[in-house]
């Protein structure tokens, strides 16, 4: 493994300094992502400033909402009451996610910044322009079964792993930050990047820049995650849905949507959101929206599975948000985000 420094953080101006300073520095907090990268060889830093213990663990109210710091373990935000009532769909993409030992360890901050499970960028072997710019992308002509359909560039096709990054998109949650030039907030479907000829940066945040809380808005709807994968436990999504409804008595008020493992970030289908807005839920509307939401797809060679496969588990999110569909197993659990298999979601397109 690559030798590095270690330094322990003692306040978040101090390490927003000490990384900003150091171009070879980075953040670590759960480790849990970052330790896997540098026995890996993919990530050779020279410096891991350590932000666990830094006092950004607590869940507060915040104007009307709830302000989750960077440190809560993903066990810990998954587990919380206010969490659970008010803002579900987070709590089920937590407990989709890795296993209850990584889980434990794994922070709200770290999660979303992840990086892509892309077999190639993970073999340094391989020609990757997210690992190494410039270096070509061996996904493109290789077996791209995990990759994107929507927002890929001839530079990199690879999706974004998080699960909860995909509920904190449909909830328009906010990223608040401290980085060098102060702090700033990020709405939090800004905060990931499209590949384009740049795919090295996952984000807009800057070198040094901190995430010193994700606040959740006030939101008195439903919502509600979903995911597919093709292990019951323990596995990265193949397609997941996250979906956020308010209602005007029977009527839809405003319906926001954001799909998972389909491109280079959470996806918000604005096509289906905007189809959605004012009409009475029926599984007629929401498979109109689905095939709209599906209606760019732009598949791979090897990921045209994730068509269907997507359009099925929007449909059936949103029954199940708007109670047209009994959840199937019980509420924020593993099994209520957990669908089937590959074989079974293909073997019925629609
Ligand atoms: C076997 C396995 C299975 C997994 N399965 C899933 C899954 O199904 N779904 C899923 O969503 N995830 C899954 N994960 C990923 C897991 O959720 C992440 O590894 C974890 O959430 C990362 O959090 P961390 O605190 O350990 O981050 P770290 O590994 O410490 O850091 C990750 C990144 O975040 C940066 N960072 C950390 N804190 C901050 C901060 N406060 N400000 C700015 N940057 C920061 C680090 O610099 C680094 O770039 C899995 C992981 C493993 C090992
Ligand atoms: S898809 Fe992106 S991450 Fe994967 S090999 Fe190509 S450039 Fe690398």
């Amino acid at each position: 493994m690559h030798p590095f420094q270690y330094q322990r953080a003692d306040s978040a101006e101090q390490a927003v300094a000490t990384v900003t300073k150091n171009p070879a520095a980075t953040f670590i907090a759960g480790g849990t992502s970052h330790v896997d990268l540098l026995k890996e060889g993919v990530y050779r830093p020279g410096l891991l400033v350590d932000v666990s213990a830094l006092p950004l663990r607590q869940i507060t109210a915040h104007e009307g909402g709830l302000r989750i710091g960077a440190g809560v373990s993903n066990t810990a935000a998954a587990a919380s009451a206010e969490v659970r009532q008010r803002y579900p769909a987070v709590s089920e993409a937590l407990l989709a996610g890795a296993s209850v030992q990584i889980r434990n360890v794994a922070s709200m901050a770290g999660n979303p910044l992840q990086r892509t499970r892309c077999p190639y960028f993970r073999d340094p072997t391989q020609a990757c322009n997210k690992r190494e710019p410039g270096s070509g992308c061996a996904a493109l002509e290789g077996y791209n079964h995990v990759h994107a359909l929507f927002g890929a560039s001839a530079a990199c096709v690879a999706t974004h792993p998080s699960d909860v990054a995909v509920a904190l998109a449909a909830l328009d949650a906010r990223v608040q930050t401290l980085g060098p030039k102060g702090p700033r907030t990020i709405a939090f479907p800004e905060l990931h990047r499209l590949p384009g000829t740049t795919p090295h940066l996952d984000t807009i945040l800057e070198h040094g820049e901190l995430i010193t809380s994700i606040d959740l808005p006030a939101f008195t709807g439903r919502s509600h995650y979903l995911k597919v994968r093709e292990r019951a436990s323990y596995a990265y999504a193949l397609v997941s849905c996250a979906v956020a409804l308010e209602m005007d008595g029977p009527n839809i008020r405003r319906a926001r949507v954001a799909l998972g493992s389909v491109a280079h970030k959470p996806w918000r289908a604005t096509s289906a959101e905007a189809m959605l807005a004012g009409q009475r839920p029926t599984e007629q509307l929401f498979r109109a929206a689905a095939d709209a939401a599906f209606a760019e797809a732009k598949p791979l060679k090897h990921n045209a599975y994730k068509v269907p496969m997507g359009r099925q588990l929007m449909v059936r999110a949103l029954l199940e948000t708007s109670s047209l569909q009994p959840l199937q197993g019980p509420a924020g659990t593993a099994f209520a985000a957990s669908v089937g298999g590959v074989a079974g979601q293909v073997a019925s397109p629609r």
